[in-house]
């Protein structure tokens, strides 16, 4: 299913030459919830005490001749698919950036509100009604960062440049002595083989500047599992710690906007150590060593040359799996003990929920979109919905005829984990929890590469 993309591809390409200027805008909109509210990212429920540092909304508004896309990044655990539709509907209808050009992302922020999903339904009382009223709340907020952005464009130069960080992120799906493969069996335990993949260790920097000169905007990206806080204060996790450092260093009028990679598979669990790795030093050291090698890569950038802005988007359908009666029952039953002393644990949950969540849907596949930006021949940002598995996002960044293609998760709403068909095959966490059939992913990677190709396509004419 192809939603008006022919037709933007068309409009935006015979409006945009090669070398208009590009302007762009930034802004943040404050999104922290308040005390009270249910905290995301855990099978059970657990309410924030108080906030550690604010969550915001930040947008990066671009635009060239009439072309106008907004790169949105939250301090969220993911954007549920109903809040990302509102919020882009809301910026599109003040704005006029249409929403297929609105790649609105979530960092996977741990310790920020739960959003949507199952275990919203476990929530009563005062908690509820708290959570009920920052949801509705929250798509205003996203789409007035995007509308002050598109308000506040200014000619501007962008450069890029990638760093390489390998000493944060660890693959977290390993190859045990029973032949079988588990996510996260725990630092130093015995049984533990090798890990079966490897990190991306791509640091990527996008910096905007006005035209004179003056720091607006950085935009990163790195693949890694943002849950290195938790506790029940609320916090954007790492990105705080590398938007303080990099604010110190080049003013406080810079906004730092960090996206999320293709981090399904990848965490900051070094399993071959002992020491506990969780709280707020952990992530202050994370954000540390990713703001230092952030500030290496900008000593290093290239400018982006001239060439067309443009956007496109096509959603794809993913096939779902189809449960027995009496594996329905089975999982109702492990459902009903969620948030209970006698709780099944995190892995039973999350199989229960899959299999109730996917029977519900009566077999109507799950809606993926997948979004592509393009600005020149060198630069691109592919937006992917749900966790996706590194290997997927580094077989589009290989395929992709761009030099620099910034793969953003957890974009454009949420399907769960996207993992890779081998992964299947070897079971674990994610692939308990995942919502898709196997060959999914692919296809959602397969889908990004030709609209990398054919963006490309039209930058040659
Ligand atoms: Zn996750």
């Amino acid at each position: 299913m192809r939603i008006a993309a022919g037709f933007a591809l068309v409009l935006l390409f015979s409006s945009q030459g090669a070398g208009e200027e590009v302007k762009a805008g930034r802004a943040a909109v404050k999104i922290t919830p308040p005390a009270g509210i249910p905290m995301a990212g855990y099978y059970s429920t657990r309410l924030a005490e108080g906030v550690h540092d604010d969550l915001w909304a930040k947008a990066l508004v671009l635009e060239s001749g009439t072309v106008r896309v907004a790169l949105v990044a939250c301090d969220l655990v993911n954007i549920p698919s109903g809040i990302s539709a509102a919020a882009r509907k809301q910026a599109e209808a003040a704005t006029g950036i249409p929403a297929a050009n609105i790649i609105l992302s979530a960092t996977h922020s741990h310790t920020g509100p739960l959003l949507g999903g199952r275990a919203v339904d476990y929530i009563k009382g005062p908690a509820r009604k708290t959570l009920d009223a920052y949801r509705l709340a929250l798509p205003g907020k996203i789409a007035e960062a995007i509308h002050t952005a598109a308000a506040g464009t200014v000619p501007a130069r962008l450069s890029v440049g990638t760093g390489h960080e390998e000493s944060v992120s660890f693959y977290r799906r390993f190859l045990m002595k029973d032949g079988t493969v588990r996510t996260n069996p725990g630092k130093r335990n015995p049984q533990v083989v090798q890990p079966m993949g490897q990190i991306d260790p791509d640091v990527q920097v996008v910096w905007v500047e006005s035209a004179s000169g003056k720091p607006m905007l950085a935009y990163l990206n790195h693949a890694l599992h943002l849950d290195t806080v938790g506790g029940l204060r609320i916090s954007a996790d790492f990105p705080y710690t590398i938007a303080k450092l990099l604010g110190k260093i080049h003013g406080q009028e810079l906004l730092t906007l960090f996206t999320n990679g293709a981090a399904g598979n990848i965490n900051h669990i070094d399993v071959t150590s002992a020491e506990p790795q969780k709280g707020l030093g952990e992530a202050k050291k994370i954000g540390t060593v990713l703001a230092g090698e952030v500030l290496k890569t900008l000593a290093r950038m290239k400018p982006v040359p001239d060439g067309a802005l443009l956007a496109t988007s096509e959603t794809v359908e993913l096939a779902i799996p189809a449960y027995k009666a009496g594996e329905v029952d089975k999982a109702r039953l492990v459902a009903s003990r969620f948030d209970r002393p006698d709780s099944p644990g995190t892995v039973a949950l999350a199989e229960a929920f899959r299999i109730l969540d996917t029977t519900e849907r009566k077999e109507k596949p799950l809606e993926a979109e997948v979004q592509v930006v393009a600005l020149g021949k060198t630069l691109a940002w592919v937006g992917l919905p749900g966790e996706i598995f590194v290997e997927l996002g580094q077989a589009v960044k290989k395929a992709s005829p761009f030099a620099t293609t910034v793969i953003v998760e957890l974009s454009a709403g949420h399907i769960g984990y996207v993992p890779s068909k081998k992964a299947f095959e070897e079971g674990g966490y994610e692939v308990v929890s995942a919502r898709m059939s196997p060959g999914g992913g692919e296809r959602l990677a397969e889908t990004a590469i030709r609209l990398l190709n054919e963006l490309h396509q039209l930058q040659n004419k």
